[in-house]
């Protein structure tokens, strides 16, 4: 066999599955799509798109994906290190409640054995108590309070080296995490810029913990190579025999497709990766016992990305760590402060006022309207509000979520506009695009701010709400009947295939998901014995 075990994906799901493995003796190959990205080869703006976007047919070969979907509209990293390199590095436990919500309910003692593998994560990935309060963190505590919760109102804890109490930005230390075998690194400056990838070494990303210790202890990482086929080994239908994973490359990489061997394989692929995988493994006939549920309760994390621009706003909003506090509008709707760099504009092209109402034509006509009384109010800061340059410095982006339940389903098929080509499709019941609560909360703060009140223009115009959260597809269940895996992550009628990543999460988290994604899969691998008691030997 050419390795133990191979992970798909190098995100959250990957590189705690790499670490793992590798610990425990397994020899592991990681196959990542994306590329490597180190703090000098990161973009100084989102305008370089070509290393922003990740779109390699068209020659975008960034970090950042965003995939329109009738339903929603989905942004994802891609990268060694899968989405840690564009995420806002905010890491929250979730309430309790989530483990008595969604298919994966008496499957464990969640509430007694998951504190343990929070913590494990949560210190592997260095998360304190975010010391930066910027200008938007700031104006967030003022309304939050002026709302009557401010008790509620909190720094996030974020993925961010920030040095003994007293240390100044830009201070470079050794390893501070891992006893010397990490690498060194540099206080944070407050940038703003983690969703663009941190350039000074502060934001702890799965390339300096996690997937860098894999790494070191033997696990091979390969860069830009998209996993396109799984098959058992020697036709044993249940994969006893091992596997045979088939890979080509995911940008002009030069060589063509390759074959490797292995015992086991991960899937950590992200929601949108690993379904898409193993939707054509098993239409293909590669895997086709894996479960009917495949693409049922996709979940979005019930999101509304809106928000507030204050033209020739004084204060620089970009300034502090992307997201820097937090707090409870109700009992189900939680916001969080969000920024990205300033000069990193380009989303503000996704921006407009906001707007209420009914879905469909009849909101198109309310927008307008809104559009027109605002013009006519204010003409010039709406004028000013509406083109994107110097978007980053003059906004405050709200990030709503909330723990209601909800979900959509996800099929392979033919869109009408392109048919030669089956991908992924959304289907199901609509996601509401909007929360009116939010709503109401954003033109207060513009009102107190004196900016004007934004939304994504999708949400207007096609009906279709954002979210860079998508869970679920390989639901976590008691039988193949109601879920893809079990719960200790393993494929339903497949030997040592396992699916580590945000597919298996069963509920609606209402906080940013990452580090349950995290402790789901410590959880999982902790269940996997050492090499030396593999049942191959
Ligand atoms: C802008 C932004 C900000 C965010 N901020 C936060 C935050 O503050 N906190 C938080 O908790 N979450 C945040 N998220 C969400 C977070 O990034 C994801 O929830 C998380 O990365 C999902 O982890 P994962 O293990 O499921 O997969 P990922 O981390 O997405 O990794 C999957 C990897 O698999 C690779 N891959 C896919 N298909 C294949 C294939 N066929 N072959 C080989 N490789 C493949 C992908 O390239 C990717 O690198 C943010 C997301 C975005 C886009
Ligand atoms: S705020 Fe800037 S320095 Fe700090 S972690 Fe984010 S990108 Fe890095």
């Amino acid at each position: 066999m050419d390795f133990d075990y191979i992970v798909v994906g190098s995100g959250f799901g990957g590189s705690v599955s790499a670490h793992r493995l590798t610990e425990k003796g397994y020899r592991v190959g990681v196959m990542e799509m994306g590329r490597r990205w180190t703090a000098e080869s990161l973009p100084t703006t989102n305008w370089r798109l070509r290393h922003w976007i990740w779109r390699p047919g068209i020659g975008l070969r960034g970090f950042f994906n965003i995939d329109p979907f009738r339903h929603v509209l989905i942004m994802h990293g891609c990268a060694v290190g899968g989405g840690s390199i564009t995420y806002a590095n905010t890491l929250l436990v979730p309430g309790e409640a989530i483990w008595r919500n969604g298919s994966w309910v008496g499957l464990a003692d969640w509430k007694a054995e998951m504190p343990r593998h929070y913590a494990t994560a949560l210190r592997m990935l260095g998360v304190v108590e975010n010391r930066i309060m910027g200008p938007a963190d700031r104006i967030l505590q003022r309304a939050a309070e002026e709302h009557g919760a401010g008790n509620t109102f909190y720094r996030t804890r974020v993925a961010v080296f920030q040095g003994p109490l007293g240390d100044p930005p830009g201070v470079t230390r050794p390893d501070p995490y891992f006893g010397g075998e990490g690498p060194e690194r540099t206080t944070c400056v407050g940038c703003g810029g983690c969703m663009m990838g941190c350039r000074y070494r502060a934001k702890n990303t799965l390339d300096q913990n996690y997937l860098y210790l894999a790494e070191k202890r033997g696990a091979q990482v390969f860069a830009e190579t998209r996993v396109v086929d799984v098959r058992p080994l020697d036709g044993s239908p249940d994969g006893s025999n091992g596997y045979e994973v088939f890979t080509v490359p995911s940008t002009l990489l030069p060589g063509g497709r390759r074959r490797f061997t292995c015992r086991g394989v991960v899937f950590a692929a992200s929601a949108l990766g690993t379904l898409d995988l193993l939707f054509r493994l098993k239409e293909r006939g590669s895997l086709p016992g894996i479960s009917g549920q495949l693409g049922n309760r996709v979940r979005t994390n019930c999101e509304s990305l809106i928000g507030v621009r204050v033209p020739g706003s004084e204060e620089d909003l970009s300034q502090g760590i992307a997201i820097g506090s937090g707090f409870y509008l109700d009992q189900y709707t939680h916001i969080e402060a969000t920024r990205y760099p300033a000069g990193s504009d380009a989303m503000g092209l996704l921006a407009t006022v906001l707007t209420d109402g009914q879905p469909g034509r009849a909101r198109i006509f309310l927008w307008l309207r809104v559009l027109a009384g605002s013009l006519l109010r204010h003409p010039i800061r709406t004028l000013r509000s509406l083109h994107p340059f110097g978007w980053a410095r003059e906004s405050l982006i709200l990030l709503c979520m909330q723990t209601l339940d909800g979900h959509i389903e996800m099929r392979l098929g033919r869109p009408w506009f392109w048919p030669f080509r089956r991908v992924l499709r959304s289907q199901g019941r609509r996601i509401p695009t909007f929360i009116p609560q939010a709503n109401n909360f954003a033109r207060k703060v513009a009102q107190a701010i004196g900016g004007t009140p934004m939304s994504m223009v999708t949400e207007i115009l096609f009906d279709v709400p954002g979210t860079a959260h998508i869970l679920g597809g390989c639901a976590m269940a008691g039988s193949a009947e109601s879920g893809v895996v079990d719960s200790r992550n393993r494929l339903f009628g497949y030997r040592n295939l396992y699916v580590c990543d945000g597919s298996v999460i069963a509920a609606n988290l209402g906080v940013n998901p990452s580090l349950t994604i995290c402790a789901l899969t410590e959880r999982a691998m902790s269940f996997i014995p050492a090499a030396s008691e593999a049942e191959w030997h």
